[in-house]
């Protein structure tokens, strides 16, 4: 780990003019950037703590929306009471998303700036890794791709994004507030994270110097559950996980949000399923097809291939616990 220097923010103005500085990183619940520093992903100059500020760790209602303050830890967020009451989705993707001690730690607004755990851009040794060295290749492209991704990937990248809150706040609509020198801004979460696309060492649409302050998630979803499918019961990344929040006027759909997660560089919106969800009765015989239907456009590496069913199970199990009085 190179030398670098340590400051404290007390401010979100001290926070934003320190992590402006060229080579800053931001350290919140220091669940994830102490692991790039030790193996070598970041080598910042400047590790700007923001872990202490005031009022960053606030979950109100204002309204009908409830806002969520950046530094919140994912336990208290899924323990807060509008969470529990509002949104069942979260607070289950929280729980599968981490052991308690993580969960302790780890920030709402963190968790969602989790880089892949592909383990070629994770390794300890030198590896082709375009997201880590860019140019030097994807080991994954023709290696070993089995937690890799169905949508949205590109010859030089087919790692997934693993946030399991990510995915659910994606299926609430939820809104990411940042602030900057700028005064900040506000960003639907389903737009933070970046595909791969032309440059795949980005990894969301943050600018150097901007931070978090606050998650908004409006109205409610109580007809939601989350779905996180992996190769054991816990302590483990997705393999998918599927996100469902639904209106309902008895059994009939009046509106369906789906969100799938680990199968691109950002949970991916079913938008052509919520679409023709919509108007169905939970257990029709037309929901599996409408669900299959809205993956014609994935495209599955050869080895990645196996969760293209395991993802339309998740979604319509997530579809029938959402629906569940
Ligand atoms: Fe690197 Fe992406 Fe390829 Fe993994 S999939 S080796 S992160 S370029």
């Amino acid at each position: 780990m190179k030398p670098f220097v340590y400051t404290r923010a007390a401010s979100v103005v001290e926070a934003v003019d320190a992590a402006s500085c060229p080579g800053a990183a931001i350290l919140a619940g220091g669940t994830e950037l102490l692991n790039w520093m030790r193996i070598g992903i970041s080598e910042p100059r400047t590790v700007v703590d923001i872990g202490r500020m005031p009022l960053g760790a606030e979950i109100r209602s204002d309204g009908e929306v409830v806002r969520v303050g950046a530094l919140a830890t994912l336990n208290d967020v899924a323990a807060h009471e509008l969470v529990q009451d509002r949104f069942p989705v979260l607070r289950q993707a929280i729980h599968k998303s981490a052991s308690a001690q993580l969960r302790n730690l780890a920030t709402i607004g963190g968790n969602p700036l989790q880089r892949t755990r592909c383990p070629y851009f994770r390794s300890e040794s030198p590896t082709p890794c375009n997201k880590r060295r860019p140019g030097s290749g994807c080991a994954a492209r023709h290696g070993i791709a089995d937690n890799h991704a169905i949508f949205g990937w590109t010859d030089d990248c087919v790692a997934v994004q693993p946030s399991d809150p990510a995915t659910a706040l994606v299926a609430l609509d939820s809104t990411v507030v940042t602030a900057d020198q700028n005064g900040g801004r506000r960003i639907a979460m389903r737009d933070l994270h970046a595909l791969p696309g032309e440059d795949p060492t980005v990894h969301h649409v943050l600018r150097p110097g901007e931070v978090i302050v606050e998650i908004e998630i409006s109205g409610a979803a109580r007809a939601s559950a989350y779905v996180k499918v992996r190769e054991r019961e816990s302590y483990e990344y997705a393999l998918v996980s599927a996100a469902v929040a639904l209106d309902l006027d008895g059994d009939l759909i009046t509106r369906a949000r789906i969100a799938v997660g680990s199968v691109a560089m950002k949970p991916w919106r079913l938008e052509r399923a919520e679409r023709s969800l919509a108007g169905m009765r939970i257990g029709s015989p037309e929901m599996g097809e409408s669900v299959r239907a809205a993956f014609a456009e994935a495209r599955p590496l050869p080895d990645s291939e196996y969760k293209l069913p395991l993802a339309q199970n998740a979604v319509l199990r997530a579809i029938e616990e959402a629906a569940r009085p």
